[in-house]
């Protein structure tokens, strides 16, 4: 297996390519993987890092490097905000009205605003969590929104169904293309922070980024298969 510092070069490099003139961030995913690989990408100028269990994410804030910007990426259970309000630089699974709500009130608590992005649903399996477009604009037009000074909305996320059918993935991307363009122009066309389209993994992310990806979040091209 290759050493997660060359795959990580190999990955980069094919990003930077795929994206010519446009920024598109890799978010290198570590979850299951030890903090010490980690490190080998941090060596090499890398901060950016995603975990999707806040148990494993907070052991990894507390033994690696500061400045690590830290991505929560999986489904953020409303009782574990509280554990990553303090550090946390992105949170890309923003599912619910309830989570957002929590998000808000331990941001105000940490005196900080949080960033996040509205997750879709766009994939057709219902195991993946998501909002519909129709309860994003529910919440963006309603009372707490509006008061939720702790909030920084800064994009949307999604995952493809996990299918081979590159037609299919790329109709899912292009959908949620379509919700970001829909929510930039509607709620957040004077907000210059409303930019990222999280979307793309290993199998996935050069269809991502031929969609309009702006941030890819990859772990086993990276790390290795997982068990
Ligand atoms: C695990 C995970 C990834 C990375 O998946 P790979 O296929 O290993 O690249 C990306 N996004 C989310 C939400 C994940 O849970």
């Amino acid at each position: 297996m290759m050493e997660p510092s060359a795959a990580f070069k190999e990955v980069l490099k094919e990003i930077d390519d795929l994206a010519g003139e446009r920024q598109v961030t890799l978010v290198a995913v570590s979850k299951t993987y030890p903090a010490e690989d980690v490190k080998k990408v941090y060596e090499l100028g890398h901060r950016d890092f995603g975990e999707n269990r806040v148990q494993e994410l907070t052991a990894k804030f507390e033994e690696l490097p500061k400045d690590i910007r830290w991505h929560q990426i999986g489904h953020l259970q409303t009782n574990k905000v509280k554990y990553i309000a303090p550090f946390i630089h992105l949170i890309h699974s923003a599912d619910s009205k309830k989570v957002l709500k929590e998000i808000n009130k331990q941001g105000r608590k940490a005196e900080r605003v949080i960033n996040c992005l509205l997750q879709f649903h766009i994939a057709e399996e219902d195991s993946k969590y998501g909002l519909t477009l129709e309860e994003a604009q529910d919440i963006l037009e309603g009372e707490f929104y509006k008061n939720a000074e702790h909030l920084n909305i800064c994009g949307v996320m999604g995952m493809a169904t996990f299918t081979d059918n590159l037609d299919k993935i790329n109709g899912e991307f292009n959908r949620l293309k379509a919700i970001f363009d829909e929510l930039q122009a509607n709620y957040f066309f004077d907000q210059k922070d409303f930019k990222e389209l999280s979307m793309g993994m290993s199998g996935d992310y050069p269809v991502a980024i031929e969609a309009g990806s702006t941030m890819v979040r990859v772990g086993s091209k990276i790390f290795g298969k997982r068990d």
